[in-house]
């Protein structure tokens, strides 16, 4: 690899809007045969929606909306974001909040005991979810993500919430396959809801429910399988993640914490920013030899 050639790519590569933060990453990325995708504010906007709220056990939808808005009000992540903008102006006092990271939030609302998240974090704490889970599956199976509510140790509603495909993901991803590269995601999120987008998107391995600790692990395990790998993500969670790729990739929308760690930054926060720097450094390289 000549200096002068790297120069080239990287430059041009800038002219781009992707960053390459060291000449290194423009020669490992040309060898990555898998590229894996955090989810959440990678393939998706990262701004989802509230969609339904299925109310259970004699329990009233506004009551329910306006306790749980309450409570996510104290949370910064996107789903309970969500959650807050679609309840009430005027929200109850909230106290001894807990956030459960992965998993949801607990917190005391007017008195009552609220539970809101994953289905894991209702088995943890023993809640009968089987009113709920028909429907859950059928949602969660059309690309939504379901979480329940729980009011002092009840089942007392279904959310369910729905991120859009960011545009240019589509695109990118085509262009990606279409270069011989393995496609996986890797996510928090529920695995039926994962694995609908994955379809949607033609990715061809899904890592889901994974715990923020998870992350790296799964990167391990995929480079196993796969080979070398480029991770792309843009959130404080997926920072093991980007350290521990061969390539990590980040969204220069995400995290100032991701971006940091990453080796290549996508400055609009376009996936097709990730293709553009793939094709650039296999052509690149191929100039080189
Ligand atoms: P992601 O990979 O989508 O960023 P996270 O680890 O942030 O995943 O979250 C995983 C899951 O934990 C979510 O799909 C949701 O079920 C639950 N969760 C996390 N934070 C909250 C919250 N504030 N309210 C409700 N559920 C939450
Ligand atoms: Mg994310």
């Amino acid at each position: 690899a000549t200096p002068t050639s790297i120069m080239v790519g990287t430059g041009r590569a800038a002219e781009l809007g992707v960053l390459f933060r060291k000449g290194d990453a423009l020669q490992q990325l040309q060898q990555a045969r898998v590229i894996a995708l955090d989810k959440t504010g990678t393939l998706t906007l990262g701004r989802p929606e509230l969609e339904h709220v299925s109310p259970v056990n004699g329990f009233d939808r506004e009551d329910v909306l306006r306790l749980a808005a309450a409570v996510e009000a104290r949370s910064e992540h996107p789903i309970a974001t969500a959650i807050t903008r679609a309840g009430p102006a005027d929200l109850p006092t909230v106290s001894e909040f807990e956030s459960l990271t992965g998993l949801g939030v607990r917190a005391k609302v007017a008195g009552r005991d609220l539970l809101i998240g994953s289905p894991r974090l209702m088995a943890q704490n023993g809640i009968d979810l089987a009113a709920l889970t028909a429907e859950a599956d059928l949602r969660a199976s059309e690309g939504a993500t379901p979480l329940f509510v729980a009011i002092d140790g009840k089942a007392a509603a279904l959310l369910t919430v729905s991120d859009p495909i960011k545009p240019g993901t589509r695109d990118a991803l085509e262009r990606l396959h279409a270069m011989g590269l393995k496609l996986a995601m890797i996510t928090g999120d529920n695995a039926r809801t994962a694995q609908a987008l994955a379809d949607k998107l033609g990715i061809d391995d899904v890592t889901a429910e994974v715990l923020p600790d998870g992350k790296l692990a799964a990167i391990t395990a995929l480079r196993d399988r796969f080979g070398a790998l480029a991770f792309v993500g843009d959130g404080i969670n997926d920072a093991p993640a980007l350290a521990a790729a061969d390539v990590g990739v980040a969204i220069g929308t995400g995290t100032d914490v991701a971006i940091e760690t990453a080796d290549v930054v996508l400055m609009s926060g376009d996936l097709r920013g990730a293709a553009n720097a793939v094709e650039i450094s296999r052509r690149t390289m191929r100039n080189i030899r």
